[in-house]
């Protein structure tokens, strides 16, 4: 059996019931088979890649809180402080009822090459709770944060491990995360990112994953010889990343026409109104049937068991940003008879590896999360970065870098592509690249 076949069953048999987990690691075991091969005596005898795929450290917590009404609940929290051979840990929390430890490891690991893929001095991370912020008001939102937080400032540090926010978890959960960290250890610093801007956030935060997700995109078109200019999108999510992915692409000249949430989507052939959406789903909170009822040219349609409807909708690129294994095979055989010409992954791991599989041999172009959705922890890299020298960089000047830092992904993960034999295969460039970085720096700190 060869090392990298070795290391799965392993990695399947000490993390049993972890289905994303396993899926994550075989993803990017199976493209790093090549490098792995050329270097398998070395790696095996240093246990490399055993090491790489087992968390440093797992933090697993009772969070319990009281609701408006007096009654007291209990969730479960995780902190996955999964590799920090290039930098502290860095990573999102997630705070959603499908939250658990398997999940969260799915995407502490592909943190780890994300970040490395950034350039950026940034270790892999993740956290979460299984904790529904879905109905409840501000008061219990806070007060779960509070919680939340109780336990896990003891756990990170500006030089440790920088949480932020991911799926529930926007600019007021950071808020009421970082007040309370802030009261516990009576130190100002850049500990969580995400930040309001009166208290140390980064402009173009709020943006970043959805605009780095289309400077990606369009690195990839271009490089290819097409232009985005009048080509048709369809968005999953409505949420941080989907909204300013849908602005970004609007500003490029293309034209967004679905966006969903978890119980229904919108197909509006005028194009998506963003800021419409926004109003709907930031200030709101509401669902996409308020979207409907104020714009006449939207269809709305109710979610079905089992069907993920936007994928069925003709257009040249589809940009999944809502959750992992939203585009199912049956999916990407619905896109690739649309005449779909590229996918890029906005949301983490959205794309089954069947899937994933027959857009490449279909020859649609493909870039998988790790490179395209960077943009979101490079601006946060960015936002430490300004706590550090505690200033503020204006938006153009982070804008900048952002676009800057998403172009060298994709040049990066071309290039890794090309020089291993795989042209065109830009999951396996983006998890080579991703690798070789931190691989290096893990044998150069021993066996740790
Ligand atoms: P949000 O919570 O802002 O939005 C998530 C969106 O996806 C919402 O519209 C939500 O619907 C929908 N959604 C969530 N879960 C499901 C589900 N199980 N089925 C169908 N729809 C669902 O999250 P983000 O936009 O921040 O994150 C989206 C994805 O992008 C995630 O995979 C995240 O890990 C990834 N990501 C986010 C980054 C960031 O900076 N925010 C950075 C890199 C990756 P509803 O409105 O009904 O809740």
């Amino acid at each position: 059996m060869s090392y990298v076949d070795e290391v799965y069953s392993y990695v399947v048999e000490k993390n049993p019931a972890q289905p994303e987990f396993h899926q994550a690691v075989k993803e990017v075991l199976e493209s790093l088979r090549v490098v792995i091969e050329a270097n398998e005596e070395e790696y095996k005898k240093d246990a490399l890649l055993e090491r790489l795929c087992t968390p440093e450290r797992q933090i697993l917590f009772r969070v319990p809180w009281v609701d408006d009404k007096g009654q007291t609940h209990v969730n479960n929290g995780f902190r996955i402080q999964f590799n920090s051979a290039i930098g502290p840990y860095k990573g999102g929390l997630r705070f959603h009822p499908s939250v658990n430890l398997g999940i969260i490891k799915f995407l502490g690991f592909e943190q780890i090459f994300k970040n490395s893929l950034t350039g950026l001095p940034i270790g892999g991370g993740k956290g979460g709770c299984d904790f529904d912020p879905k109905g409840k008001s501000d008061n219990e939102i806070m007060r779960f944060c509070q919680s939340f937080m109780t336990e896990l400032y003891r756990h990170i540090g500006a030089d440790t491990d920088v949480p932020a926010g991911d799926i529930g978890v926007g600019g007021r959960e950071i808020g009421y995360l970082y007040g309370q960290y802030k009261r516990i250890r009576n130190v100002y610093e850049g500990v969580l990112t995400g930040k309001g801007l009166t208290y140390g956030g980064s402009l173009a935060r709020t943006e970043a994953t959805g605009y780095g997700l289309l400077y990606c995109t369009n690195a990839m078109l271009k490089a290819n010889n097409v232009d985005i200019k009048g080509k048709t999108i369809a968005v999953s999510g409505a949420g941080n990343v989907a909204i300013y992915a849908i602005q970004k692409a609007q500003q490029l000249g293309a034209k967004p026409v679905t966006c969903s949430d978890s119980t229904g989507w919108i197909y509006d052939p005028e194009g998506i109104d963003v800021e419409l959406l926004r109003e709907v789903k930031e200030v709101k909170r509401a669902r996409l049937t308020e979207y409907a009822a104020k714009r006449p040219s939207a269809e709305y349609h109710e979610k079905k068991n089992g069907e993920h409807g936007v994928w069925n909708v003709k257009v040249d690129i589809a940009l999944p940003c809502a959750t992992q294994n939203e585009l199912d095979l049956d999916d990407a055989k619905a896109l690739v008879a649309n005449g779909v010409i590229a996918v890029a992954e906005g949301a983490n791991m959205p794309t089954t590896i069947e899937a994933t599989q027959y857009f490449q041999q279909n020859k649609v172009l493909f870039i998988c999360g790790k490179a395209s959705n960077a943009g979101g922890v490079a601006t946060s890299a960015l936002e430490m970065s300004q706590n550090s020298e505690r200033l503020s960089w204006t938006f153009e000047e982070v804008d900048s870098k952002l676009q800057g830092i998403m172009e060298n992904i994709f040049k990066n993960a071309d290039e890794a592509a090309k020089k291993y034999g795989k042209e065109g295969d830009y999951v396996a460039g983006a998890n080579i690249a991703g690798f070789l970085k931190v691989a290096e720096a893990m044998k150069a700190q021993g066996i740790v």
